[in-house]
């Protein structure tokens, strides 16, 4: 009997058993219950034994059993695998374990440079929209009451700016279902964000600092922008670590609600990417363009944020970090804007 550790192929679950042969049949039961398996000896194929990595029985169906590399008994797998003999032939050859060492390091800064934001984004794409819609309505209910207090803004203001987001998103191909949510936000000032699911927290400091609806309304382009392409889900994804992407890459959903904990932190103190926000800014251009809003709102808006935020001015290194852009969206805003007058300029003049 030997002690084992089974992977039954369908969950990331690992269950602590006991294995042992019984003539052409392997068994292994639960450590804990009462649980029992068993696979026929030939449908079995076992990993290379290489000292120090735990022994692999793969089971045929998916599942696996690991047992430590010293427990195994010597009479179960006589045979020679393939790669034990390349093995034994490596070790032999310190200048081959040198490469071997230098490939598992450019294969760890790969993981971590292109691996996990490709799976982050993987994930993200083909999350189903009722886990999205759960993990923005848990990222909000951690956020209200601590950061997001109730809104002040009056009633009146308030149906105002829901109209003229109405009137803005209301058969928008690229925003189904999204909301506008104000809330009082001292902690975060003016600021806007798109929550996975679709909601959208408006601060009453940015309402407040917004000089006219066009400017409220590219705000909120921008943010059906970061929306349509889930940005929010995504970077988050991307900076919640591999093991996390990792099991939900593998369908494991109990990680989903560390992820959700991650937005808020996400909020409080970091950023989207550079090319994020890039990405955002063009949805918005285009999406003001084709409403027939001039993107230069989206330059009023900007100026707005920079009003309300003084300390983006000052220099600070936290904020030069976080906010490199203001000057160079700015630039993208008014190129736009000329786009949109020229574009436009033929229809005024045939009038
Ligand atoms: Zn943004």
């Amino acid at each position: 009997m030997v002690q084992a550790i089974y992977f039954d192929g369908r969950s990331t679950h690992a269950t602590r058993v006991e294995a042992w042969r019984d003539e052409s049949v392997l068994r292994w039961r639960s450590a804990s219950d009462t649980r029992e398996w068993s696979a026929p000896w030939l449908a079995i194929e076992p990993s290379a034994r290489v000292t120090g990595v735990p022994f692999t029985l793969h089971l045929g169906d998916g599942g696996h059993l690991q047992i430590d590399h010293d427990a195994l008994p010597a009479d179960w797998f006589a045979r020679h695998h393939l790669v034990e003999r390349m093995v034994d032939w490596l070790e032999r050859r310190w200048m081959a374990a040198l490469a071997g060492i230098i490939v598992v390091v450019a294969s760890l800064f790969g993981l971590f440079e292109y691996g996990l934001p490709w799976a982050a984004d993987r994930i993200a794409t083909h999350m189903p929209a009722s886990v999205e819609n759960a993990m923005g309505k848990q990222s909000l209910a951690a956020l209200e009451g601590r950061m997001l207090m109730p809104t002040t803004l009056p009633p009146d203001r308030q149906s105002h700016l829901q109209a003229v987001f109405w009137r803005f998103t209301n058969g928008m191909p690229d925003a189904p279902g999204v909301r506008l949510k104000f809330y009082q936000a001292k902690a975060i000032g003016a600021n806007a964000f798109a929550l996975p699911g679709g909601t959208i927290a408006f601060t009453d400091e940015l309402a407040a600092a917004l000089p006219d609806d066009d400017a409220f309304i590219a705000v909120i382009a921008h943010e059906l922008g970061h929306q349509a392409n889930r940005h929010m889900l995504r970077q988050v994804l991307r900076s919640s670590g591999v093991l996390i992407v990792a099991s939900m890459l593998m369908g494991d959903v109990t990680s989903m609600g560390g992820v959700a904990a991650g937005i808020p932190m996400f909020l409080v103190d970091s950023h989207y990417s550079r090319g994020f926000e890039e990405d955002a800014d063009r949805f918005a251009f285009d999406a003001l363009a084709g409403h027939g809003i001039d993107p230069e709102a989206f330059v009023r808006a900007m100026q707005a944020l920079e009003r309300a935020h003084p300390e983006w001015k000052a220099g600070q290194a936290r904020y030069a970090s976080s906010h490199p852009l203001t000057a160079e969206r700015i630039a993208r805003a008014h190129a736009a804007s000329r786009r949109f007058q020229a574009a436009r300029a033929p229809r005024v003049a045939s009038r």
